[in-house]
């Protein structure tokens, strides 16, 4: 029997409480396309009265990696560990193959910052305005300067003296949507907090993890070794998933913390808008701030301080199809749970309506709905940090 062959499957009861919150159940009514039935497929097969077969792959391709059984779950089935290294196994065997864009940024990914350099085109790309992926929402990200640069020009400008943090800009996010980063850093500087940016961060392993392929364990050893020594009250993620990944890797020894969560607790400055701003947010929540870092959502401290009225979207606690990697792997089943959740945008409130989520994926995800054609009438997608963002310090 192979090691990854010895899991707790046995933990499920069969209950059932976890198909109401599956997506994919959801949307197939299929037994097999629910927890309770990839794990009976991954079990059998495990106990040899089941030959390894197509089906099984199938099915197991298919789930979202949400989380939301887990969440679900009254007998605590560690579901997440058991697809991950269910499907580590399927990839090692060539079950399952990861798209080619996943093998080529995971490939970079394992040299450290060669993703940055490699996406830097897709930076003046985004600058200039052009149009590019269905998944790239507009920005204008700095081309050279990276967060670690910005981060120490803004400590030296504004000396802050409160909370000492460090901040995990991940891999895409910095390589890609490094605006995200940089409104980050001004909040918490003018939230006064000192942070810092190890250059020595790598990728947290996440994209590796969902789509089964090797060098996890190489990259945690790295950040390990990146965030040991800065004597910080909290590493701070803005990517709802890139910061469970890191808790992981971290904690119990060093505090990983979602961004917003961390400022709730500070109690965040409020932005003023003008009278006529006419956008309204309509909240979604990510799945792995929700069950992966067991948040229970975003703090309406928070919310209420972007100064705009907001309210939670329509099943905004269900996975928008994102998934981590599950929109590039399964792209048509990504489009149509996105349909399902997005159609509300058509008749939302707001002039115009504006996606506020808190996992940069996610806002990818959401802009597709928008370049795909999904929603009709025009929307914006915002980073609730983009929304708390004061401006050039
Ligand atoms: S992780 Fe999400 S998609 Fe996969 S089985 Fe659980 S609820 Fe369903
Ligand atoms: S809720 Fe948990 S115990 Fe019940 S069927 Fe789903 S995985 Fe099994």
């Amino acid at each position: 029997m192979k090691p990854e062959s010895k899991l707790p499957f046995s933990n499920c009861t069969h209950c059932g409480l976890c198909l109401p919150v599956c997506p994919t159940y959801q949307q197939s009514g299929d037994e097999n396309n629910s927890p309770r039935g990839r794990l009976r497929l991954w079990s059998e097969e495990a106990a040899g009265r089941l030959p390894a077969d197509p089906w099984t792959d199938f099915y197991s391709a298919q789930c979202l990696g949400c989380l939301a059984c887990e969440s679900a779950c009254p007998a605590h089935v560690p579901y997440g560990q058991l697809f991950e290294r269910t499907r580590h196994e399927q990839a090692s065997t060539g079950r399952f193959r990861p798209r080619l864009p996943l093998r080529l940024a995971a490939a970079l990914l394992r040299r450290g910052r060669l993703l940055d350099l490699a996406l830097s085109p897709l930076r003046l790309w985004r600058r200039l305005g052009l149009p590019l992926h269905p998944l790239l929402p507009p920005g204008r990200p700095a081309l050279w300067q990276d967060s670690a640069s910005y981060a120490a020009a803004l400590m030296q400008r504004h000396r802050p003296n409160g909370p000492r943090v460090a901040l995990l800009t991940g891999c895409l996010t910095e390589a890609a949507l490094r605006e995200i980063n940089f409104a980050t850093l001004r909040v918490l500087i003018e939230n006064n907090c000192q942070v810092v940016v190890p250059r020595q961060q790598v990728c947290c392993g996440a994209m590796l993890e969902h789509s089964g392929q090797d060098g996890v364990e190489a990259l945690r050893q790295r950040n390990r070794d990146a965030f040991a020594s800065l004597e910080v009250e909290a590493v701070l993620s803005n990517a709802a998933g890139c910061g469970f990944a890191l808790q992981k890797t971290l904690q119990p020894e060093i505090a990983v913390r979602d961004v917003l969560s961390f400022l709730a607790e500070l109690g965040p400055k409020r932005r003023q808008r003008a009278a006529n701003d006419g956008r309204r947010l309509h909240v979604d929540l990510p799945c792995h701030l929700l069950h992966g870092q067991r948040q229970g959502g975003i703090a309406p401290s928070v919310l209420d301080a972007t100064g705009l009225p907001w309210a939670l979207a329509p099943m905004a606690a269900e996975c928008c199809g994102s998934g981590g990697v599950y929109n590039v792997q399964q792209p048509a089943e990504a489009r149509a749970i996105l349909q399902r959740k997005a159609a509300f945008l058509e008749q939302a409130a707001g002039d115009p309506p504006v996606l506020a989520t808190a996992n940069p994926v996610c806002m990818m995800q959401w802009h597709s709905a928008r370049s795909l054609g999904l929603v009709n009438r025009h929307f914006e997608v915002r980073h609730v940090l983009e929304l708390l963002d004061p401006g050039p310090l």
